[in-house]
């Protein structure tokens, strides 16, 4: 049975969502899932505060460019 992972999450620390680091453990418990990846905009605040046991966290971020294009870098999560 493989993993069940959301990897597009975003949290207060987006600016474009009011979702508390708490609120994401809760939510991806109730859904299911097996971890996120917290893919903020342009900040890693929220992905290097998320501390929890409970499931698998994977820091990402969307990067605004000067074309308005998004990018997303993902790094593995370091071992929990
Ligand atoms: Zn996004």
């Amino acid at each position: 049975m493989g993993l069940k992972i959301d990897f597009h999450v975003h949290t207060c620390y987006s600016g474009d969502s009011s979702i508390t680091l708490k609120e994401v453990v809760s939510f991806a418990k109730k859904r299911g899932l097996n971890g996120v990846a917290i893919t903020d905009h342009n900040t890693l605040k929220g992905a290097q505060k998320l501390k929890t046991n409970e499931i698998i966290v994977v820091p990402g971020i969307e990067v605004s460019t000067w074309k308005k294009a998004s990018a997303k870098f993902m790094k593995q999560a370091e071992s929990q």
